[in-house]
């Protein structure tokens, strides 16, 4: 850091001196009424901000940077210097097989325990009767239900709600449309050699802030050695990127991937992938705890678990998880107060 050109020297100190300024803040509270940039200015300078911070959250938030509540900086720093060791060393771990193994352990576990599951088939509409859920509409099928749980980003759980008999139902669309998401658009490139042997690159490069050379966290000869990357970039869904075919993704990411890594040829990519989602990080604001949906709704039996909901906290699978059983719980609760002795509801 003592050698970054970009900044003075005063500055470079400043910057370490952030990050030991930023551990000190125990408690997120202390924060919510900041956006990120007033936190960083005040912790390191406007200079500070300008060179190393905006680019970064602009990268990651685009038009909503300056939006973006120091909360979410906070845990950042906090739970990111929470995984190195007092020498500096990170450990961080990876499920074998990844995403998948865990989704098709859940699959087989939850089967054998009775659950029909349905891939491929979006829930069109929830409908409400009286004061309470009653069923979900899938494939023009009604499915009858007293309690449901809904894990979609909140905006798309509010254009499921039929419900315009119920009186909560209005204020619950407005409450779950509140929340701004940015899309994702990852380039995932099976190379023949490595790119270096850094697993996650920040880069000061909004047009593509993050290289993850996946394979130096997990081996390569668990992919038939390939050397698995991928250029992650958070934008709204209507950027011209998020919308380009995947060629031109391709294309575009080129002059990036050289930039960063001069020895580069594209003669190394044999071949690559480009994935899209549309609802992949809520943007947190100040005072998100106002704005965060509830996990247990107005309407009787209807409920919203999902990433927006995962606070102070950023996004992540264990969080997911968590959640998830939270949920759970908190449906079997009230399940078992509703049932008389003897009875059975669903
Ligand atoms: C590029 C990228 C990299 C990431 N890397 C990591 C990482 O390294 N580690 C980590 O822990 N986390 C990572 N995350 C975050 C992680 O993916 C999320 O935290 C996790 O997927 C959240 O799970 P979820 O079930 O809440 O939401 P989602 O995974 O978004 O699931 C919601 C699901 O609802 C479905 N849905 C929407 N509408 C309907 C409908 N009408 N009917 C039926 N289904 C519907 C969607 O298709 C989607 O499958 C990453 C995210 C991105 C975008």
């Amino acid at each position: 850091m003592l050698r970054f050109a970009p900044l003075p020297l005063r500055d470079r100190i400043r910057l370490g001196l952030l990050a030991l300024r930023a551990q000190r803040v125990k408690h997120w509270r202390e924060l919510e009424s900041l956006t990120a940039r007033e936190w960083l200015v005040s912790l390191g300078g406007r200079r500070v901000y300008e060179v190393v911070w905006r680019p970064l959250l602009e990268g990651k938030f685009g038009r909503y940077a300056d939006q973006v509540g120091a909360t979410w900086m906070w845990t950042k720093l906090h739970l990111r210097g929470g995984s190195r060791t007092r020498s500096g060393k990170e450990t961080l771990y990876y499920i074998k097989g990844g995403s998948e193994a865990l989704l098709s352990a859940l699959q087989r576990r939850l089967e054998s325990l009775g659950v029909d599951i349905r891939t491929g088939v979006p829930v069109e509409a929830v409908h409400t009767e009286g004061a309470s859920v009653s069923g979900v509409m899938a494939a023009g099928v009604i499915h009858p239900a007293h309690q449901v749980l809904i894990t979609a980003a909140p905006q798309l759980a509010a254009g499921l709600l039929d419900g315009a008999d119920h009186p909560a139902v209005p204020e619950l669309q407005r409450r779950w449309s509140a929340v701004d998401y940015l899309g994702n658009v990852c380039l995932v490139l099976e190379n023949n050699r490595r790119l270096s042997d850094t697993y996650w690159l920040n880069v000061n490069d909004p047009d593509f802030p993050c290289v993850i050379e996946h394979t130096n966290l997990d081996r390569p000869e668990r992919y038939d050695g390939k050397h698995v990357v991928y250029l992650s970039k958070y934008l709204p869904t209507d950027a011209d990127l998020y919308r380009m075919p995947d060629e031109e993704v391709f294309e575009y990411s080129l002059p990036h991937i050289r930039r960063m890594f001069p020895g580069f040829e594209r003669s190394w990519v044999q071949r690559y992938h480009v994935w899209r989602a549309e609802h992949a990080q809520p943007v947190i604001t100040p005072h998100y705890t106002r704005t965060m949906p509830e996990v247990e709704s107005r309407v009787q039996g209807l409920y919203l678990a999902g990433m927006a909901q995962v606070f102070p906290e950023d996004r992540g699978t264990n969080y997911a998880v968590r959640d998830g059983r939270r949920a759970g719980r908190l449906i079997a609760d009230r399940l078992s107060a509703a049932v008389p002795a003897g009875g059975s509801r669903v």
